[in-house]
Protein backbone atom coordinates (compact mmCIF):
# COMPACT_ATOMS: atom_id res chain seq x y z
CA UNK A 1 0.00 0.00 0.00
CA UNK A 2 1.41 3.29 -0.43
CA UNK A 3 -0.06 7.01 -0.43
CA UNK A 4 0.86 10.51 -1.63
CA UNK A 5 2.19 13.26 0.39
CA UNK A 6 -0.87 15.09 -0.12
CA UNK A 7 -3.37 12.50 0.26
CA UNK A 8 -1.68 11.82 3.89
CA UNK A 9 -1.71 15.67 4.67
CA UNK A 10 -5.80 15.64 3.10
CA UNK A 11 -6.72 12.16 5.73
CA UNK A 12 -4.41 14.56 8.82
CA UNK A 13 -6.66 17.25 8.15
CA UNK A 14 -10.03 15.80 8.31
CA UNK A 15 -9.29 12.43 10.66
CA UNK A 16 -11.71 11.35 13.14
CA UNK A 17 -9.89 11.83 16.78
CA UNK A 18 -11.41 9.58 19.53
CA UNK A 19 -10.20 10.68 22.85
CA UNK A 20 -12.24 8.65 25.21
CA UNK A 21 -11.76 5.34 26.58
CA UNK A 22 -13.83 2.46 25.67
CA UNK A 23 -15.62 0.61 28.44
CA UNK A 24 -17.97 -1.73 28.34
CA UNK A 25 -19.34 -1.23 24.39
CA UNK A 26 -19.27 2.61 24.82
CA UNK A 27 -16.96 5.03 24.71
CA UNK A 28 -16.73 7.37 27.97
CA UNK A 29 -14.72 10.32 29.81
CA UNK A 30 -12.31 8.90 32.75
CA UNK A 31 -14.64 9.30 35.42
CA UNK A 32 -12.76 12.08 36.93
CA UNK A 33 -12.50 13.40 33.68
CA UNK A 34 -8.46 13.72 33.77
CA UNK A 35 -6.84 13.83 30.34
CA UNK A 36 -3.69 13.56 28.67
CA UNK A 37 -2.14 15.23 26.17
CA UNK A 38 -1.02 13.59 22.71
CA UNK A 39 1.93 15.45 20.70
CA UNK A 40 2.81 14.73 17.30
CA UNK A 41 6.53 14.50 17.99
CA UNK A 42 7.27 15.18 14.23
CA UNK A 43 6.03 18.73 14.57
CA UNK A 44 5.76 19.16 18.55
CA UNK A 45 1.90 19.96 17.68
CA UNK A 46 -0.84 19.14 20.34
CA UNK A 47 -2.82 16.26 18.67
CA UNK A 48 -5.66 15.61 21.07
CA UNK A 49 -6.24 15.55 24.54
CA UNK A 50 -7.14 12.05 25.47
CA UNK A 51 -9.19 10.40 28.77
CA UNK A 52 -6.74 9.39 31.44
CA UNK A 53 -7.55 6.55 32.98
CA UNK A 54 -7.39 5.81 36.96
CA UNK A 55 -7.72 3.27 38.73
CA UNK A 56 -11.96 3.65 39.52
CA UNK A 57 -11.90 3.60 35.60
CA UNK A 58 -9.58 0.45 35.43
CA UNK A 59 -11.97 -1.47 37.95
CA UNK A 60 -15.14 -0.62 35.72
CA UNK A 61 -13.22 -1.81 32.52
CA UNK A 62 -12.16 -5.25 34.75
CA UNK A 63 -15.94 -5.62 36.10
CA UNK A 64 -17.47 -5.05 32.76
CA UNK A 65 -14.66 -8.24 31.07
CA UNK A 66 -15.52 -10.18 33.60
CA UNK A 67 -19.32 -9.87 33.13
CA UNK A 68 -19.03 -10.56 29.58
CA UNK A 69 -16.35 -13.84 30.15
CA UNK A 70 -19.31 -15.01 32.67
CA UNK A 71 -21.80 -14.29 30.66
CA UNK A 72 -20.29 -16.49 28.10
CA UNK A 73 -21.35 -14.53 24.45
CA UNK A 74 -17.60 -14.44 23.60
CA UNK A 75 -16.25 -17.17 26.31
CA UNK A 76 -18.33 -19.64 25.29
CA UNK A 77 -19.10 -18.86 21.67
CA UNK A 78 -18.82 -21.69 19.22
CA UNK A 79 -15.42 -21.38 17.47
CA UNK A 80 -16.11 -20.58 14.20
CA UNK A 81 -18.55 -17.89 15.58
CA UNK A 82 -15.43 -16.30 16.79
CA UNK A 83 -13.77 -16.97 13.70
CA UNK A 84 -16.49 -14.78 11.50
CA UNK A 85 -16.28 -11.91 13.95
CA UNK A 86 -12.30 -11.80 13.80
CA UNK A 87 -12.76 -12.38 10.30
CA UNK A 88 -15.02 -9.54 9.68
CA UNK A 89 -12.63 -6.99 11.74
CA UNK A 90 -9.31 -8.27 10.01
CA UNK A 91 -11.64 -7.02 6.82
CA UNK A 92 -12.65 -3.49 8.61
CA UNK A 93 -9.27 -2.54 9.29
CA UNK A 94 -8.17 -3.38 5.74
CA UNK A 95 -11.17 -0.61 4.66
CA UNK A 96 -10.02 1.99 7.33
CA UNK A 97 -5.99 1.57 6.91
CA UNK A 98 -5.57 4.64 5.69
CA UNK A 99 -7.26 6.85 7.85
CA UNK A 100 -5.63 4.53 10.73
CA UNK A 101 -2.29 4.49 9.30
CA UNK A 102 -2.49 8.68 9.14
CA UNK A 103 -3.77 8.63 12.79
CA UNK A 104 -0.99 6.22 13.75
CA UNK A 105 1.97 7.98 11.98
CA UNK A 106 0.73 11.28 13.29
CA UNK A 107 0.44 9.86 16.92
CA UNK A 108 3.85 8.57 16.83
CA UNK A 109 6.31 10.07 14.17
CA UNK A 110 6.21 7.01 12.59
CA UNK A 111 6.80 6.57 8.89
CA UNK A 112 3.35 6.69 6.87
CA UNK A 113 5.06 3.77 4.83
CA UNK A 114 5.89 1.52 8.19
CA UNK A 115 2.44 2.79 9.28
CA UNK A 116 0.18 1.69 5.70
CA UNK A 117 2.73 -1.73 5.97
CA UNK A 118 1.89 -2.68 9.46
CA UNK A 119 -1.73 -1.59 10.00
CA UNK A 120 -3.12 -2.55 5.54
CA UNK A 121 -1.39 -5.45 5.94
CA UNK A 122 0.32 -6.85 9.15
CA UNK A 123 -2.37 -6.02 11.57
CA UNK A 124 -5.43 -7.73 9.68
CA UNK A 125 -3.19 -10.56 8.56
CA UNK A 126 -2.92 -11.69 12.87
CA UNK A 127 -6.93 -11.01 12.92
CA UNK A 128 -7.47 -13.44 10.21
CA UNK A 129 -4.99 -15.91 10.90
CA UNK A 130 -6.15 -16.21 14.62
CA UNK A 131 -9.76 -16.34 13.56
CA UNK A 132 -8.78 -19.11 11.30
CA UNK A 133 -7.01 -20.83 14.40
CA UNK A 134 -9.73 -20.72 16.40
CA UNK A 135 -11.81 -23.72 14.83
CA UNK A 136 -8.87 -25.57 14.13
CA UNK A 137 -7.56 -26.04 18.13
CA UNK A 138 -7.79 -29.54 19.18
CA UNK A 139 -7.27 -30.98 22.58
CA UNK A 140 -6.00 -34.13 23.49
CA UNK A 141 -6.92 -37.54 24.99
CA UNK A 142 -4.48 -39.12 27.38
CA UNK A 143 -3.08 -42.40 26.96
CA UNK A 144 -5.03 -44.67 29.75
CA UNK A 145 -5.92 -48.23 30.25
CA UNK A 146 -9.90 -48.91 29.55
CA UNK A 147 -10.41 -48.10 32.80
CA UNK A 148 -11.03 -44.43 32.63
CA UNK A 149 -11.07 -41.54 29.15
CA UNK A 150 -8.82 -38.73 30.22
CA UNK A 151 -9.40 -35.52 28.01
CA UNK A 152 -6.82 -32.80 28.02
CA UNK A 153 -8.97 -29.71 26.95
CA UNK A 154 -8.34 -25.73 27.17
CA UNK A 155 -10.29 -23.50 28.23
CA UNK A 156 -10.51 -19.57 27.39
CA UNK A 157 -8.13 -18.35 30.42
CA UNK A 158 -10.52 -15.51 31.98
CA UNK A 159 -9.69 -11.31 31.69
CA UNK A 160 -6.36 -10.35 30.17
CA UNK A 161 -4.78 -6.74 30.69
CA UNK A 162 -2.60 -6.13 27.72
CA UNK A 163 -0.03 -3.49 28.49
CA UNK A 164 1.47 -2.15 25.24
CA UNK A 165 4.84 0.19 23.84
CA UNK A 166 4.53 2.95 21.61
CA UNK A 167 6.74 1.22 18.97
CA UNK A 168 4.13 -0.75 16.80
CA UNK A 169 1.07 0.71 18.71
CA UNK A 170 -1.77 -1.22 16.55
CA UNK A 171 0.42 -4.16 15.52
CA UNK A 172 1.72 -4.84 18.81
CA UNK A 173 -2.39 -4.37 19.89
CA UNK A 174 -2.61 -6.89 17.39
CA UNK A 175 0.10 -9.50 18.28
CA UNK A 176 -2.00 -9.69 21.45
CA UNK A 177 -5.75 -9.36 20.99
CA UNK A 178 -6.13 -11.59 17.86
CA UNK A 179 -4.87 -14.79 19.89
CA UNK A 180 -6.38 -13.74 23.03
CA UNK A 181 -9.97 -13.03 21.83
CA UNK A 182 -9.48 -15.90 19.54
CA UNK A 183 -9.03 -18.02 22.94
CA UNK A 184 -12.02 -16.53 24.20
CA UNK A 185 -10.66 -14.11 26.49
CA UNK A 186 -12.10 -10.57 27.86
CA UNK A 187 -9.64 -8.33 26.96
CA UNK A 188 -8.57 -4.85 28.88
CA UNK A 189 -5.89 -2.84 26.69
CA UNK A 190 -4.11 -0.45 27.69
CA UNK A 191 -2.02 1.36 24.90
CA UNK A 192 1.35 3.04 25.28
CA UNK A 193 0.56 7.02 26.67
CA UNK A 194 2.53 8.23 23.62
CA UNK A 195 0.32 6.60 21.01
CA UNK A 196 -3.53 5.78 22.42
CA UNK A 197 -4.83 7.10 19.07
CA UNK A 198 -5.58 3.66 16.87
CA UNK A 199 -6.08 1.59 19.78
CA UNK A 200 -9.24 3.81 20.71
CA UNK A 201 -10.02 3.76 16.97
CA UNK A 202 -10.03 -0.50 16.57
CA UNK A 203 -12.46 -0.65 19.08
CA UNK A 204 -15.16 0.54 17.36
CA UNK A 205 -14.40 -1.79 14.70
CA UNK A 206 -14.48 -4.53 16.72
CA UNK A 207 -18.00 -3.42 17.99
CA UNK A 208 -18.96 -3.06 14.09
CA UNK A 209 -17.41 -6.10 13.52
CA UNK A 210 -19.81 -8.03 16.33
CA UNK A 211 -17.78 -8.51 19.42
CA UNK A 212 -20.33 -8.38 22.76
CA UNK A 213 -19.71 -5.43 25.06
CA UNK A 214 -16.96 -6.23 27.64
CA UNK A 215 -15.25 -7.91 25.44
CA UNK A 216 -12.84 -5.48 24.33
CA UNK A 217 -11.99 -2.49 26.92
CA UNK A 218 -9.13 0.11 25.57
CA UNK A 219 -8.23 2.16 29.04
CA UNK A 220 -5.83 4.86 27.59
CA UNK A 221 -3.18 6.58 30.05
CA UNK A 222 -0.15 6.78 32.06
CA UNK A 223 1.71 3.68 33.34
CA UNK A 224 2.13 4.68 36.53
CA UNK A 225 -1.34 4.92 37.10
CA UNK A 226 -3.22 3.01 34.40
CA UNK A 227 -0.23 0.06 33.77
CA UNK A 228 0.25 -0.33 37.56
CA UNK A 229 -3.94 -0.33 37.93
CA UNK A 230 -4.01 -3.54 36.17
CA UNK A 231 -1.01 -5.12 37.18
CA UNK A 232 -2.61 -4.64 40.54
CA UNK A 233 -6.24 -5.60 39.65
CA UNK A 234 -7.22 -8.42 41.76
CA UNK A 235 -9.62 -9.38 38.91
CA UNK A 236 -7.43 -9.98 36.03
CA UNK A 237 -6.03 -13.39 35.40
CA UNK A 238 -3.55 -12.33 33.13
CA UNK A 239 -1.34 -9.34 31.92
CA UNK A 240 0.83 -9.59 28.64
CA UNK A 241 3.07 -6.70 28.24
CA UNK A 242 5.48 -5.91 26.06
CA UNK A 243 8.04 -2.73 27.21
CA UNK A 244 10.88 -1.97 29.18
CA UNK A 245 12.93 -4.63 31.08
CA UNK A 246 12.37 -2.64 33.92
CA UNK A 247 8.39 -1.93 33.91
CA UNK A 248 8.19 -5.84 32.92
CA UNK A 249 9.92 -6.81 36.29
CA UNK A 250 7.46 -4.20 38.20
CA UNK A 251 4.39 -6.24 36.72
CA UNK A 252 5.78 -9.25 38.77
CA UNK A 253 5.82 -7.63 41.85
CA UNK A 254 2.55 -6.25 41.03
CA UNK A 255 1.45 -10.27 40.79
CA UNK A 256 3.34 -10.37 43.88
CA UNK A 257 1.51 -7.85 45.29
CA UNK A 258 -1.98 -9.46 43.99
CA UNK A 259 -4.01 -11.84 42.90
CA UNK A 260 -0.40 -13.99 41.72
CA UNK A 261 -2.32 -13.42 38.20
CA UNK A 262 0.30 -14.74 35.46
CA UNK A 263 2.34 -12.25 33.88
CA UNK A 264 3.93 -12.94 30.19
CA UNK A 265 6.98 -10.27 29.47
CA UNK A 266 8.52 -9.30 26.09
CA UNK A 267 11.26 -6.53 26.94
CA UNK A 268 14.01 -4.69 25.54
CA UNK A 269 17.09 -6.10 23.58
CA UNK A 270 20.77 -5.76 22.70
CA UNK A 271 20.63 -7.93 19.89
CA UNK A 272 23.92 -8.95 17.38
CA UNK A 273 24.23 -8.68 13.67
CA UNK A 274 27.26 -11.18 13.06
CA UNK A 275 29.18 -11.37 9.75
CA UNK A 276 31.98 -14.15 9.42
CA UNK A 277 35.03 -13.32 7.13
CA UNK A 278 33.40 -15.89 4.69
CA UNK A 279 30.27 -13.56 3.85
CA UNK A 280 29.80 -11.63 0.81
CA UNK A 281 29.21 -7.95 1.76
CA UNK A 282 27.13 -7.24 -0.89
CA UNK A 283 23.99 -5.00 -1.46
CA UNK A 284 21.95 -7.14 0.37
CA UNK A 285 23.78 -7.55 2.98
CA UNK A 286 24.34 -4.31 3.67
CA UNK A 287 20.29 -3.52 3.04
CA UNK A 288 19.68 -6.41 6.19
CA UNK A 289 22.72 -4.06 8.20
CA UNK A 290 20.74 -1.08 7.72
CA UNK A 291 17.56 -2.00 8.10
CA UNK A 292 18.18 -3.77 11.39
CA UNK A 293 19.38 -1.18 12.86
CA UNK A 294 17.87 2.24 11.77
CA UNK A 295 14.25 0.23 11.08
CA UNK A 296 11.63 2.71 13.01
CA UNK A 297 14.47 4.89 13.74
CA UNK A 298 15.87 1.79 15.67
CA UNK A 299 13.36 2.22 17.93
CA UNK A 300 12.41 -1.52 17.98
CA UNK A 301 12.99 -3.86 20.37
CA UNK A 302 15.12 -6.19 17.99
CA UNK A 303 17.19 -3.54 16.72
CA UNK A 304 20.50 -5.42 15.64
CA UNK A 305 22.58 -2.52 16.61
CA UNK A 306 25.76 -3.96 17.98
CA UNK A 307 27.33 -5.57 14.43
CA UNK A 308 29.72 -7.98 15.17
CA UNK A 309 32.15 -8.07 12.20
CA UNK A 310 35.40 -10.03 11.42
CA UNK A 311 38.06 -8.19 11.45
CA UNK A 312 39.29 -8.53 8.35
CA UNK A 313 36.03 -7.09 6.75
CA UNK A 314 35.10 -4.26 9.04
CA UNK A 315 36.62 -1.40 7.42
CA UNK A 316 34.60 -2.89 3.89
CA UNK A 317 31.26 -3.41 5.58
CA UNK A 318 31.66 0.18 7.53
CA UNK A 319 32.33 2.21 4.49
CA UNK A 320 29.21 0.25 2.92
CA UNK A 321 26.79 0.63 5.66
CA UNK A 322 27.88 4.25 6.12
CA UNK A 323 26.87 5.14 2.53
CA UNK A 324 23.79 3.51 2.90
CA UNK A 325 22.80 5.22 6.43
CA UNK A 326 23.78 8.53 4.86
CA UNK A 327 21.05 7.94 2.15
CA UNK A 328 18.16 7.29 4.57
CA UNK A 329 15.78 10.61 4.10
CA UNK A 330 14.89 11.65 7.60
CA UNK A 331 12.14 14.22 7.95
CA UNK A 332 8.71 14.46 7.33
CA UNK A 333 6.71 10.88 8.45
CA UNK A 334 3.59 11.46 6.14
CA UNK A 335 5.74 11.85 3.10
CA UNK A 336 6.28 8.33 1.19
CA UNK A 337 9.94 9.07 0.29
CA UNK A 338 10.51 9.51 4.17
CA UNK A 339 12.93 6.36 5.95
CA UNK A 340 13.70 7.50 8.74
CA UNK A 341 10.46 9.66 11.22
CA UNK A 342 11.17 11.13 14.42
CA UNK A 343 11.60 10.01 17.78
CA UNK A 344 8.73 9.16 19.63
CA UNK A 345 9.02 12.14 22.42
CA UNK A 346 11.09 14.74 23.20
CA UNK A 347 12.56 13.03 26.03
CA UNK A 348 13.27 10.25 24.09
CA UNK A 349 15.00 11.67 21.68
CA UNK A 350 17.52 13.49 24.51
CA UNK A 351 18.24 9.53 26.29
CA UNK A 352 19.50 8.66 22.49
CA UNK A 353 20.98 11.38 21.70
CA UNK A 354 23.23 10.83 25.76
CA UNK A 355 24.57 7.51 24.23
CA UNK A 356 25.85 8.94 20.74
CA UNK A 357 27.13 11.51 22.93
CA UNK A 358 28.76 8.55 25.48
CA UNK A 359 29.85 6.60 21.96
CA UNK A 360 31.85 9.63 21.15
CA UNK A 361 33.10 10.10 24.94
CA UNK A 362 34.17 6.56 25.24
CA UNK A 363 36.29 6.35 21.94
CA UNK A 364 34.04 4.93 19.16
CA UNK A 365 34.70 6.64 15.73
CA UNK A 366 31.96 8.55 14.87
CA UNK A 367 31.53 7.61 10.87
CA UNK A 368 28.12 9.05 10.23
CA UNK A 369 25.08 11.48 11.38
CA UNK A 370 25.44 11.81 15.01
CA UNK A 371 23.42 15.38 15.43
CA UNK A 372 19.51 16.10 16.32
CA UNK A 373 17.49 17.66 13.74
CA UNK A 374 14.68 19.40 12.47
CA UNK A 375 13.62 20.78 15.81
CA UNK A 376 10.75 21.21 16.64
CA UNK A 377 9.81 17.93 15.30
CA UNK A 378 12.31 15.12 17.60
CA UNK A 379 14.27 14.14 14.56
CA UNK A 380 17.84 12.59 14.57
CA UNK A 381 20.42 11.74 11.83
CA UNK A 382 20.89 8.07 11.05
CA UNK A 383 24.08 7.69 12.88
CA UNK A 384 27.04 4.86 12.61
CA UNK A 385 30.24 4.27 15.04
CA UNK A 386 32.82 2.07 14.13
CA UNK A 387 35.69 0.37 16.41
CA UNK A 388 33.27 -0.56 19.30
CA UNK A 389 34.69 -2.58 22.31
CA UNK A 390 32.82 -5.04 23.82
CA UNK A 391 32.68 -3.08 27.45
CA UNK A 392 31.30 0.70 26.19
CA UNK A 393 28.33 1.41 27.16
CA UNK A 394 27.14 1.83 23.77
CA UNK A 395 27.77 -1.14 23.02
CA UNK A 396 26.04 -2.78 26.34
CA UNK A 397 22.67 -0.65 26.74
CA UNK A 398 19.59 -0.65 24.70
CA UNK A 399 19.33 2.61 22.77
CA UNK A 400 16.77 2.43 21.02
CA UNK A 401 17.47 4.77 18.45
CA UNK A 402 19.35 5.37 14.96
CA UNK A 403 22.60 3.97 15.95
CA UNK A 404 24.52 1.38 14.64
CA UNK A 405 27.88 0.23 15.90
CA UNK A 406 30.28 -1.68 14.05
CA UNK A 407 32.46 -4.43 16.50
CA UNK A 408 35.19 -6.29 14.56
CA UNK A 409 35.53 -9.94 15.96
CA UNK A 410 38.74 -12.24 15.64
CA UNK A 411 36.96 -15.57 14.18
CA UNK A 412 33.90 -17.67 14.60
CA UNK A 413 34.62 -17.98 18.85
CA UNK A 414 34.96 -14.53 19.34
CA UNK A 415 31.88 -13.54 17.87
CA UNK A 416 29.77 -16.03 19.60
CA UNK A 417 31.47 -14.85 22.96
CA UNK A 418 30.84 -11.07 22.32
CA UNK A 419 27.54 -11.55 21.02
CA UNK A 420 26.44 -14.15 24.23
CA UNK A 421 28.28 -11.54 25.92
CA UNK A 422 24.89 -9.67 27.45
CA UNK A 423 21.84 -9.55 29.77
CA UNK A 424 19.06 -10.03 26.69
CA UNK A 425 17.89 -12.62 24.71
CA UNK A 426 16.10 -11.61 21.96
CA UNK A 427 17.21 -11.81 18.60
CA UNK A 428 20.03 -12.04 16.50
CA UNK A 429 21.17 -12.33 12.64
CA UNK A 430 24.29 -14.22 11.21
CA UNK A 431 25.49 -13.68 7.49
CA UNK A 432 28.03 -16.56 6.27
CA UNK A 433 28.07 -18.25 2.96
CA UNK A 434 29.19 -21.46 5.60
CA UNK A 435 25.75 -23.81 6.60
CA UNK A 436 27.40 -25.37 9.51
CA UNK A 437 28.80 -22.02 11.23
CA UNK A 438 25.35 -20.58 10.64
CA UNK A 439 23.63 -24.05 12.30
CA UNK A 440 26.26 -23.72 15.39
CA UNK A 441 25.52 -20.34 15.65
CA UNK A 442 22.00 -20.46 15.34
CA UNK A 443 22.07 -23.59 18.24
CA UNK A 444 24.45 -21.25 20.36
CA UNK A 445 22.79 -18.25 20.57
CA UNK A 446 21.05 -17.77 23.80
CA UNK A 447 17.61 -15.78 21.60
CA UNK A 448 14.57 -16.27 20.60
CA UNK A 449 14.91 -15.88 16.90
CA UNK A 450 17.80 -16.01 15.31
CA UNK A 451 17.75 -15.35 11.39
CA UNK A 452 20.59 -16.24 8.87
CA UNK A 453 20.79 -14.50 5.90
CA UNK A 454 18.74 -11.82 6.68
CA UNK A 455 17.59 -9.67 9.22
CA UNK A 456 14.14 -11.38 9.86
CA UNK A 457 12.05 -11.09 12.97
CA UNK A 458 9.80 -13.90 11.62
CA UNK A 459 6.29 -13.54 11.14
CA UNK A 460 2.30 -14.13 12.17
CA UNK A 461 3.61 -18.07 12.15
CA UNK A 462 6.35 -17.93 14.18
CA UNK A 463 6.58 -17.58 17.62
CA UNK A 464 8.25 -14.35 18.91
CA UNK A 465 9.99 -13.62 22.25
CA UNK A 466 12.97 -13.26 24.12
CA UNK A 467 15.69 -15.55 26.68
CA UNK A 468 17.30 -14.01 29.92
CA UNK A 469 16.00 -9.77 30.31
CA UNK A 470 14.50 -9.89 27.26
CA UNK A 471 11.16 -12.08 28.15
CA UNK A 472 9.49 -14.65 30.16
CA UNK A 473 8.44 -18.01 28.57
CA UNK A 474 5.54 -16.40 26.81
CA UNK A 475 5.78 -16.36 22.75
CA UNK A 476 3.53 -13.68 21.04
CA UNK A 477 2.41 -14.86 17.32
CA UNK A 478 2.19 -18.50 16.14
CA UNK A 479 0.08 -21.09 17.64
CA UNK A 480 2.09 -20.98 21.01
CA UNK A 481 0.47 -17.46 21.29
CA UNK A 482 -2.59 -18.98 22.50
CA UNK A 483 -0.87 -20.68 25.13
CA UNK A 484 -0.80 -17.50 26.46
CA UNK A 485 -4.41 -16.99 26.84
CA UNK A 486 -5.48 -20.45 27.67
CA UNK A 487 -5.99 -23.05 30.80
CA UNK A 488 -5.54 -26.68 30.40
CA UNK A 489 -8.01 -28.79 31.94
CA UNK A 490 -8.10 -32.62 32.78
CA UNK A 491 -11.19 -34.44 32.88
CA UNK A 492 -11.07 -37.58 33.88
CA UNK A 493 -14.10 -40.26 33.70
CA UNK A 494 -14.25 -43.44 35.06
CA UNK A 495 -15.05 -46.04 32.79
CA UNK A 496 -16.55 -49.34 33.88
CA UNK A 497 -16.99 -51.75 31.10
CA UNK A 498 -21.11 -52.47 30.76
CA UNK A 499 -19.95 -56.27 30.10
CA UNK A 500 -17.73 -57.41 32.30
CA UNK A 501 -13.84 -57.83 32.57
P1 LIG B 1 7.79 1.28 29.17
O1 LIG B 1 8.17 -0.05 29.62
O2 LIG B 1 8.00 2.41 30.10
O3 LIG B 1 6.26 1.30 28.70
C1 LIG B 1 5.58 0.17 28.14
C2 LIG B 1 4.16 0.15 28.70
O4 LIG B 1 4.21 -0.01 30.12
C3 LIG B 1 3.38 1.44 28.43
O5 LIG B 1 2.04 1.12 28.18
C4 LIG B 1 3.51 2.18 29.74
O6 LIG B 1 2.47 3.09 30.00
C5 LIG B 1 3.49 1.04 30.75
N1 LIG B 1 4.14 1.41 32.00
C6 LIG B 1 5.18 2.27 32.16
N2 LIG B 1 5.50 2.38 33.46
C7 LIG B 1 4.64 1.58 34.14
C8 LIG B 1 4.46 1.28 35.52
N3 LIG B 1 5.21 1.84 36.46
N4 LIG B 1 3.50 0.40 35.85
C9 LIG B 1 2.72 -0.17 34.90
N5 LIG B 1 2.83 0.10 33.61
C10 LIG B 1 3.78 0.96 33.21
O7 LIG B 1 8.55 1.58 27.87
P2 LIG B 1 8.74 3.01 27.24
O8 LIG B 1 8.84 4.13 28.20
O9 LIG B 1 7.67 3.14 26.27
O10 LIG B 1 10.16 2.81 26.66
C11 LIG B 1 11.29 2.71 27.49
C12 LIG B 1 12.18 1.66 26.97
O11 LIG B 1 11.48 0.41 26.86
C13 LIG B 1 12.66 1.89 25.58
O12 LIG B 1 13.70 2.82 25.49
C14 LIG B 1 13.07 0.51 25.21
O13 LIG B 1 14.28 0.21 25.82
C15 LIG B 1 12.00 -0.34 25.82
N6 LIG B 1 10.93 -0.69 24.90
C16 LIG B 1 10.90 -1.97 24.42
C17 LIG B 1 9.89 -2.34 23.57
C18 LIG B 1 9.80 -3.72 23.01
O14 LIG B 1 9.11 -3.92 22.03
N7 LIG B 1 10.43 -4.70 23.60
C19 LIG B 1 8.92 -1.44 23.20
C20 LIG B 1 8.96 -0.14 23.72
C21 LIG B 1 9.96 0.19 24.58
Amino acid sequence: MTMTLARARDIAGAVRIETRAFIDGAYCDAAGGETFLSINPATGETVAAVAHCQASDVDRAAAAARRAFGGGAWSRAAPEARKAVLLKLAELVRENAEELAVLESIDSGKTITDCLNEIGHEVPTFFQWYAELADKTFGKVAPTGEDALALIVKEPAGVVGLVLPWNFPLLMAAWKLAPALAAGCSCIVKPAEQTPLTALRLAALAAEAGLPDGVLNVVPGEGETTGAAIGRHDDIDIVSFTGSTEVGGYFLRYAADSNLKVIGLEMGGKSPFIVLEDAVIDDDLVEHAAMSAFWNGGQNCSANMRQLVAASRAEEFAAKVVARAKAFVVGDPLDPATGIGAMVTREHQDKVMGYIAKGAGEGARLAAGGNAIGAPGTFIEPTVFTDLTPAMTIAREEIFGPVLGVLPVKGLEEALAVARDTAYGLHATVFTRDIDKAIYLARRLPCGTVSVNGFSEGNVTTPFGGYKRSGSLARDNGAEALDQYVQTKTVWINVKSPVGA
